[in-house]
């Protein structure tokens, strides 16, 4: 047997000072999950369960330390929005994980982009439809190097930050998160199995805002480096 297409190659992120790869399997995110953040976006900011959505694992973009890659503004927007998050990479399989057993069960973190047409989402929220069309495209998930917990263990506070042409537009704390990284890896997976390869993108801090042609994004997590792009006209 042979396939009838070329396969796509498969999606990876990069691995800090290695010249290793992380291929990607899922990729899940968590929305509002800090409480200044669910605020602006004009939601609760009460502990009500986490909810998710998801990108296709080819959103991926690799943005190696110390480079700034070029984003394409995408088609279909107005109001393209920054969100900058802590994603964690799983390494295990795993059902039903237990909060206690949940760190068994990452191989690292890294800092991402959670790209969002915010026009889009805001009109497809109201109309109760999906999110894909606001938050599924193409390249809306930018990630710099993913750092092993084999070497960084498991960071449990720090500042996150996000630039735009060098001002502060996004500023928290990862220990502020309303659902932790082991209450989400909890609650996700009683609804789906995860695999090696899954991303979680685990919400925004407040001040996302708009990115228009031009812009250099530059933003980091304490101890996981940082991610730089710039946004390009299509
Ligand atoms: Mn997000």
């Amino acid at each position: 047997m042979s396939y009838v297409i070329t396969p796509a190659p498969h999606s990876t992120v990069l691995v800090a000072n290695s010249n290793d790869l992380f291929p990607v399997h899922r990729i899940y995110c968590v929305g509002r999950n800090y409480a200044a953040h669910a605020r602006e976006m004009g939601g609760n900011p009460e502990r009500e369960p986490p909810f998710f959505f998801c990108k296709p694992a080819d959103a991926v973009v690799p943005v190696p330390a110390g480079e700034t890659i070029a984003l394409a503004y995408p088609h279909e927007t107005t109001n393209y929005h920054h969100e900058i998050e802590l994603v964690v990479a799983i390494g295990k399989t795993g059902k039903n994980i237990t909060e206690r057993r949940a760190h068994d069960h990452i191989w690292g973190y890294a800092v991402g982009l959670d790209m969002t047409r915010r026009d889009l989402q805001s009109a497809l929220r109201e109309k109760n439809q999906p999110w894909e069309l606001a938050k599924a495209f193409d390249e809306s998930a930018p990630l710099a190097p993913l750092y092993p917990v084999s070497r960084i263990g498991h960071p449990k506070a720090g500042s996150i930050w996000l630039k735009v042409n060098g001002e502060l537009r996004q500023e928290g704390r990862i220990e502020h998160m309303i659902w932790s990284v082991t209450e989400t890896i909890s609650h996700l997976s009683r609804y789906f199995e995860l695999q090696p390869g899954d991303l979680i993108f685990t919400g925004t801090p407040a001040g996302v805002g708009p990115v228009v042609v031009g812009d250099a994004l530059s933003g980091g997590i304490d101890g996981l480096g940082e991610i730089a792009v710039h946004s390009v006209a299509a």
